[in-house]
């Protein structure tokens, strides 16, 4: 029998972590971080946070991560209860390069193989090297997938299509067991630059006459209180405010969001500006120079320049990239010139640049109300806004599908039975047609 198993993404918008299991294979799809179960015994603001140097005992003790006997690596065990044994599990699908779907992949035996797009590798491996996040072993089994791939692990037979989401290289699944069919949906819109991708990925779960669609429904709520913006609107409207600006504009967005990259480069250059990134950026641009999502080389591309922050010591990715770099007085002296992408923990710059004027772009999503940190940051930068004289513009286009456009996807798929994850609502799925399964953790 075909059995499907959650370990995470229930009840709860990420931490995915999907098995499922026919006569001969046992598959993960996705191995996030769940981030409401961790607030939940964590406050890392209050320096309340799982002692790392122990692997996973803190994460077992609290059922933060399952105890399974054959997945996790003798690293990750050393410190706990369980006794290192050879792999149970055949492998590991990841969907796309964001924390609530891989950041638990740290764990995992680097015996199993882990299956993603090239785009996900380049990725995660650009994050390893500029942050302090631990993804791959040295000796991590990686493994590629594209779309019109068909992967045979044991009976089951694996088929990735790409999605639009705010990330390159996001995919769903078709897995068939032979005696069941299942559709992955991963995280997905269709507002993005790339829309047909997910059309393409709705048309082949169609086809494929799913017996169970298991699809994200981030922004399935009742009530939708955010702006349900395109990046065709992101675009239009940074260029309307960059074409009116006399001062510095700053360009805030999630660091993997590069559709939004793309949008404030071509802001920069149909306005005649300077686009200038962080050495993090451009370290990520560098790892997807020849990717054929086609960005730009940040070393020989006339519209970037690289800021190098002022810094006691520089790590050696930094070092590499310092020939290249212009520094504060560069963007004090031709403010009105520049479009700055700016990390919020990175604000404090400002007092270094001394913009006279401005605007700031937030293109990133809105304070979350139940959220006090998002709310706190949010008002800190309006601080910063008000002493540097700069305008604060909040535009954003979401990376999930809206709830009236899942509901459609569901119904156009027309699976027999629907699963939700990766949302807080799965009750309201009932509103379509297609029978809703309510699983539990
Ligand atoms: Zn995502």
């Amino acid at each position: 029998m075909t059995k499907i198993t959650f370990y995470g993404g229930i009840k709860e918008i990420g931490g995915n972590k999907i098995l499922i299991e026919s006569k001969e294979a046992k598959v993960f799809f996705d191995f996030g971080q769940s981030f409401s179960l961790l607030d939940e015994f964590f406050v890392p603001e209050a320096y309340l946070s799982p002692r790392n140097r122990f692997g996973l005992r803190d994460y077992f003790a609290l059922n933060l991560i399952p105890k399974l006997k054959g997945l996790y690596s003798k690293d990750a065990l050393k410190h706990t209860e369980i006794v290192y044994s050879e792999p149970e599990y055949d492998a590991i699908f990841l969907s796309h390069p964001h924390m609530d779907h891989f950041s638990h992949l740290e764990y995992i035996d680097p015996k199993i193989p882990v299956y993603m797009g090239e785009t996900t590798e380049r990725i995660l491996r650009s994050t390893q090297k500029t942050t302090r996040t631990k993804i791959f072993y040295d000796d991590s089994d990686i493994k590629h997938f594209r779309t019109g791939n068909r992967i045979s692990i044991g009976d089951l037979e694996i088929s990735p299509i790409h999605v639009d989401h705010s990330v390159p290289g996001a995919y769903g699944f078709l897995i068939d067991s032979g005696e069941k069919r299942i559709v992955y949906s991963g995280d997905l819109r269709s507002h993005g630059k790339k829309p047909k991708m997910t059309e393409d990925f709705v048309n082949a779960s169609k086809t494929f006459e799913p017996d169970v669609l298991i699809i994200e429904g981030t922004r399935v709520s009742k009530k939708e209180t955010r702006k349900n913006h395109t990046e065709n609107f992101v675009e239009t409207e940074s260029k309307r405010i960059v074409n009116n600006n006399k001062g510095l504009t700053l360009g805030m967005r999630y660091p993997k969001d590069l559709d939004r990259f793309q949008t404030f480069y071509s802001t920069a250059k149909e306005n005649g500006k300077e686009l200038v990134i962080s050495p993090k950026t451009a370290n990520l641009l560098l790892y997807l120079k020849d990717d054929p999502i086609g960005l730009p080389d940040p070393i020989k591309d006339e519209t970037i320049k690289i800021y190098n922050r002022e810094k006691l010591k520089y790590n050696d990715w930094e070092k590499e990239l310092q020939t290249h770099c212009i520094d504060s007085e560069y963007i004090r002296q031709n403010q009105s010139n520049i479009i700055l992408e700016l990390d919020s923990y990175y604000m404090a710059e400002l007092i270094d640049i001394k913009p006279e004027k401005g605007e700031i772009i937030h293109s990133m999503s809105e304070p979350f109300e139940e959220d006090p940190v998002s709310a706190m940051v949010d008002n800190v930068l309006r601080n910063w806004a008000e002493t540097f004289n700069m305008t604060y513009n909040q535009l954003h286009a979401s990376g999930h599908a809206s709830k009236e456009e899942i509901f459609k996807m569901v119904e156009e798929i027309k699976p027999k039975k629907v699963i939700p994850v990766h949302t807080k609502n799965p009750n309201l799925f009932k509103k379509t047609v297609i029978e809703t399964i309510l699983v539990k953790k």
